[in-house]
């Protein structure tokens, strides 16, 4: 599950730099002046080795010459500008010349920043870590907005975006996928007697439980008021059925609100999964899951369903999201 461990190891694990210059002196001394300071460093020649090593790994700092044989500098920056899963990467391009034409030119086509030869060791690392400094608030502003305040969990925007991903990933693979959502039973009503404080702390709490109930590659996200999706990449409709109990159980027997006030409360899940069903695309397999959940909820609550196709004919409610 990424959420917030995952995303805090992202956030103290070095960064990637690219080095790109023809000349294999200057290469490897770059390469180790910036070895030497904790970066993860990486070199290419050319611009088309250097875009082979970008497409490949995941850089966040590129430092590069301009002139090189087969691609050049500029055309290196066009190519990382128009491509959608490089676009972000920080790019400092080295000019060798004095002419300001070409570090014009170089900013125009999308470099941040540029260093001029010859430069000091200081200036280039200083340089650098403004890079550093850029790329670690982008991520922040990045994870700002996937997450969810109340609970740390992915909102439902990341998810839904993550949900995508991983479902494309597992039908190209012809992998399993299965989806859960969780709906807390009654909850206006531990509103109403509780108030929304003690509404909001069993959210936290549920949260919680999801978060430990879950392995690295799950993500679980709130969908909405009380109301979470948890998306199982690589596992059966009969695995996620355990998964969905354990998580169930475990909810039923947790105790909630402040010592002098305990309550607790019963939660429903509906589940659905590739193994059962081939969909189309992720929404559909959610839908699924919606319309298993309408079922617990008909059922009485306080229960796990799944989306089997001889019981979609109970299921005459309207789905939980039209
Ligand atoms: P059901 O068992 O059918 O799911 O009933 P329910 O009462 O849980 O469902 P309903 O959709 O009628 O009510 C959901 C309630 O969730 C209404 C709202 O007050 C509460 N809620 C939504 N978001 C939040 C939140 O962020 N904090 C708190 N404390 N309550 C919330
Ligand atoms: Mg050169
Ligand atoms: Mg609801
Ligand atoms: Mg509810």
């Amino acid at each position: 599950m990424e959420t917030l461990t995952k995303a805090s190891n992202r956030e103290t694990k070095p960064l990637k730099v690219l080095i790109i210059e023809d000349h294999p002196d200057q290469r490897d001394l770059l390469a180790i002046v910036l070895g030497r300071e904790g970066y993860q460093v990486a070199t290419a020649a050319n611009g088309v080795e250097a875009l082979e090593q970008l497409e490949r790994d995941n850089f966040q700092i590129v430092l590069s010459d301009i002139m090189m044989p087969r691609m050049d500098g500029f055309e290196l920056i066009k190519n990382i500008r128009s491509n959608p899963a490089l676009k972000a990467i920080y790019v400092i391009l080295i000019t060798a010349r004095i002419q300001e034409g070409d570090r014009v030119r170089g900013l125009d086509l999308g470099a941040d920043d540029y260093i001029t030869k010859p430069f000091s060791f200081s200036e280039l690392l200083a340089r650098v870590r403004v890079g550093t400094r850029v790329v670690k608030y982008q991520r922040h502003l990045e994870h700002q907005t996937q997450i969810d305040s109340l609970t740390g969990l992915f909102n439902r925007r990341a998810m839904e975006e993550k949900f995508h991903d991983e479902f494309e990933r597992a039908k190209r693979y012809g992998h399993p996928m299965s989806v859960l959502i969780l709906d807390i039973d009654n909850f206006k009503a531990i509103n109403d007697t509780y108030g929304h404080h003690g509404g909001d702390t069993a959210l936290i709490k549920i949260a919680d439980v999801l978060r430990g109930k879950t392995r690295q590659s799950d993500f679980s996200a709130r969908f909405g008021g009380e109301e979470f999706v948890l998306a199982l990449p690589e596992t059966d409709q009969e695995s996620a059925l355990q998964v969905a109990t354990k998580i169930h159980d475990e909810i039923k027997f947790c105790t909630f609100g402040k010592p002098d006030r305990i309550f607790r409360l019963t939660v429903s899940i509906g589940v659905s999964s590739t193994s059962e069903k081939s969909y189309s695309d992720w929404r559909q397999m959610l839908d699924a899951a919606d319309q298993a959940l309408y079922l617990a909820k008909n059922r009485g609550k306080d229960r796990v369903e799944s989306w089997v196709a001889e019981k979609k004919a109970e299921v005459n409610l309207p789905p939980a999201h039209p």
